[in-house]
């Protein structure tokens, strides 16, 4: 779904793209030769490899194969680095829809309290020090909660800006959100449910319907991060080519 989506995107944006579907059980040495050539050609300013990889292949070798000045999902541990040092770098396209998106809406964040619930490299982590940066969307005091977070429900009643990424299906309920919240649903679960036509819905991290009664903002699943996250890798592509053709 995701990857049929980019495609879509970049048509629709007038960027070129191509597709390299690799077999399932191709070698970790077969797709570090493919970046490599990728890496290479001059006619490629974005290269991303769609995660999860199969078992067999080390995710951490494949991302630091990628030239970082190609990297527009901002994964590289260069990329990372500089995001941390507050240094022009593709930011990762999840955490940066969603800077997005707090700078269209106009959501106030310097000064505020926000609560992260995730860290992983790719949503987490990279949003919580962006939050705390000093940026227009950032400048907030951050908390990063995570599985081994005690007292999670008194973290989140705290949040001025509560960020939902750790894959549970309506975890968050009203009882956690501090009323005037903003709420920013990450996850994306598909859930069987026999009366959707394919079989499944998606929900999020938030349960929608009850905590969007209290919270001031919030975003839909689907149809709110997951759009931005697109857009976020856009702009990182068309960065990219800039930087490249500049
Ligand atoms: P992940 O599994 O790598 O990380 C989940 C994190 O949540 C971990 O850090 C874990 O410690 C934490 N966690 C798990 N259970 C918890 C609990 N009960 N209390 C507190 N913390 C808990 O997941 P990820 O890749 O960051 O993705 C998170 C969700 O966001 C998934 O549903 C994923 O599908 C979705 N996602 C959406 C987009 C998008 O474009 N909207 C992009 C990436 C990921």
């Amino acid at each position: 779904t995701y990857v049929a989506s980019k495609v879509k995107n970049c048509e629709e944006t007038g960027f070129e793209s191509t597709l390299i579907r690799l077999p399932e059980d191709s070698t970790e040495a077969t797709l570090l030769d493919t970046i490599q050539s990728l890496n290479q050609n001059q006619d490629i300013d974005g290269i991303l490899v769609q995660l999860p990889l199969p078992k067999h292949i080390s995710e951490e070798k494949v991302i630091e194969a990628i030239d970082p000045r190609k990297d527009v999902d901002g994964f590289h541990p260069s990329n990372i680095g500089r995001l941390v040092q507050g240094l022009p770098t593709f930011i990762p396209a999840t955490p940066y829809g969603i800077l997005l998106m707090l700078e269209h809406f106009n959501i106030p964040t310097k000064g505020k309290h926000a609560v992260v619930i995730g860290r992983s490299n790719i949503v987490g982590r990279p949003m919580s020090t962006l939050l705390s940066s000093n940026i227009p969307q950032g400048n907030c005091t951050v908390t990063l909660c995570h599985s081994h977070t005690p007292n999670l429900k008194e973290i989140c009643q705290q949040a001025d800006i509560l960020v939902a990424a750790l894959g549970k299906p309506e975890f968050v309920t009203p009882d956690m959100v501090k009323p005037g919240a903003v709420i920013i649903d990450v996850g994306i679960t598909r859930v069987a449910d026999a009366t959707a036509k394919k079989g499944f819905r998606i929900k999020g991290d938030v349960h929608y319907d009850s905590v969007s009664a209290v919270a001031s903002a919030i975003t839909p699943v689907p149809g709110g991060v997951g759009l931005m996250t697109i857009a976020g890798l856009l702009k990182n592509t068309l960065q990219a080519y800039l930087n490249n053709r500049g």
